[in-house]
């Protein structure tokens, strides 16, 4: 027991891990598509807004004016290579105030409970024109270049578009006293980026009532296991505290008992109370039933503990027509009631089965006593023994009977059948489940055919192997 509660804590552990992995998994998968689903619905909302603004997109073009000049002055040679970004730079800081405040009110435009950066940055500035190409700035080689809009952290953005813008751009220059016109190819590739204050509690704002409901299931599993374990772990306590008890209690009661029975064997005999004395000897066979019944009593209480698996038998080979012939000799003996006539229908011939003995003879005479006890006032018993496949007995009284519904609780401990007939019968309801058990551990059935106010019987079959 103690292993198997065991065994079921760690398998309660291994499930709940389990549990909690999968949970954790499927929290993970709703977390990165509440993710993507936030972060493109905010996407879609931003892109493009230059488009639907007179006034970004102006300075937009001033900007764009601004750096086809400077392209144009580094292919005139009045600038150099590594000052272009530089260039670049100064003018976006004239604009980039004008650029965020007008990019806010369109945004405010949007419905939005949380702040937004924006940035617009350079990918590639490319001439193509060139025998070879000649390349201004490339990213992933350059730091990264903004060339409108907002500062943030590389790892806090967000791409939201990108756009190429391939153009073929005149210009004039003077080559030798004269205005010549002179064109660039240019491949010219911008990002836009966005940067959302917040995002991952926003997202989990949206995650809220899954979280919640994930967490209050997985406390309850967790709750109702735990109150589980710890029951079965108490209820096993008890069981083991009751078994001790009884154990001990009977184990106690048993000393006085046995000395109990010297003294009356000594009292009963002839030097100590002679035949005249009446009372005395009534009073010494009151006390010596009564040490048996109590005797008898202790017995079922302690082997009550057993279960069939606990039965150790010593199994010898009996023949069958003997033993059953002592048996029920025995028992006629043991009751001496003329109303009671016990009909022997014995056909096992000289044949031999192995059973133990001691314990088998005990399931035997707990079913003649019942029959006894729950019979009429003139009882028959008729019993039937045979080897066929099976050694099989079969005991039939006619008696009150057992009702349907109680016939399968019947082997149960402690079971009675509970009608007011019956309770004036003493008795624990430890007989059949005792009878039971030692059936089973000789790898036999029993079963019960009753009905009330007629009979019942009992049979028992025994492989003969
Ligand atoms: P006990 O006789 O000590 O109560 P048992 O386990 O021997 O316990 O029997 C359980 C119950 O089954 C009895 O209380 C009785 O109600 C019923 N029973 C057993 N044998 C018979 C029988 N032959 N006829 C009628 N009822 C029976």
């Amino acid at each position: 027991m103690r292993k198997k509660i065991r065994i079921l804590i760690v398998i309660s552990i291994l499930g709940l891990l389990a549990l909690s992995v999968i949970q954790g998994y499927l929290i993970n998968n709703t977390y990165r598509l509440k993710r993507e689903a936030f972060i493109s619905e905010t996407r879609r909302s931003i892109s493009r807004l230059d488009d639907f603004s007179p006034k970004l997109d102006s300075i937009n073009d001033i900007w764009q004016g601004y750096f086809l000049n400077v392209l144009a002055g580094y292919r005139k040679g009045n600038i150099e290579k590594s000052t272009i970004l530089k260039r670049l730079k100064l003018k976006t800081d004239s604009l980039n105030d004008a650029y965020i405040k007008n990019f806010n009110i369109e945004l405010s435009k949007k419905e939005r409970a949380y702040d937004l950066k924006f940035q617009k940055r350079i990918k590639t500035i490319i001439f193509l024109d060139s025998i070879k190409s000649d390349t201004i700035y490339s990213k992933p080689n350059a730091p990264t270049f903004y060339f409108l809009g907002n500062a943030f952290k590389e790892e806090e953005a967000h791409r939201v578009s990108n756009s190429l813008w391939l153009t073929d751009h005149s210009y004039d220059e003077e080559i030798d006293g004269e205005t010549v016109e002179s064109s660039f190819d240019l491949h010219f590739e911008t990002l836009d980026y966005m940067n959302i204050d917040g995002w991952k509690k926003i997202v989990f704002n949206r995650m809220k009532g899954l979280l919640l409901v994930s967490v209050l299931i997985f406390l309850l599993v967790f709750g109702l296991l735990y109150y589980s374990i710890k029951n079965l772990i108490t209820q096993k306590k008890i069981a083991d505290v009751k078994t001790d008890f009884v154990n001990n209690i009977t184990h106690e009661l048993k000393t006085p008992l046995a000395t109990l029975t010297l003294a009356t064997k000594m009292l009963k005999k002839d030097t100590i109370v002679t035949t005249e004395s009446e009372i005395a000897n009534t009073t010494v066979n009151t006390i010596e039933r009564q040490n048996k019944r109590l005797q008898k009593l202790i017995d079922q209480v302690l082997n009550n503990s057993l279960g069939y698996n606990e039965i150790q038998l010593h199994k010898e080979p009996i023949n069958t027509a003997d033993y059953l012939h002592t048996i029920l000799n025995d028992f006629e003996l043991s009751v001496h009631d003329e109303n009671i006539i016990l009909n022997k229908n014995i056909h096992t011939d000289e044949k031999k089965v192995s059973v133990d003995k001691f314990y088998f003879t005990t399931a035997l005479f707990n079913i003649l006593e019942n029959a006894v006890k729950y019979g009429n006032d003139n009882v028959t018993i008729d019993s039937i023994s045979k080897i066929e496949h099976v050694f099989s007995i079969s005991i039939t009284d006619n008696g009150i009977g057992i009702p349907t519904k109680d016939q399968k609780q019947l082997f149960d401990k402690f079971f009675r059948v509970g009608n007011k007939e019956i309770h004036n019968v003493k008795g624990l309801g430890l007989g059949l489940y005792y009878t039971n058990q030692i059936v089973k551990a000789h790898k036999g059935t029993i079963e019960v055919k009753s009905a009330e106010n007629k009979g019942t019987t009992f049979i028992i079959k025994i492989p003969l192997t």
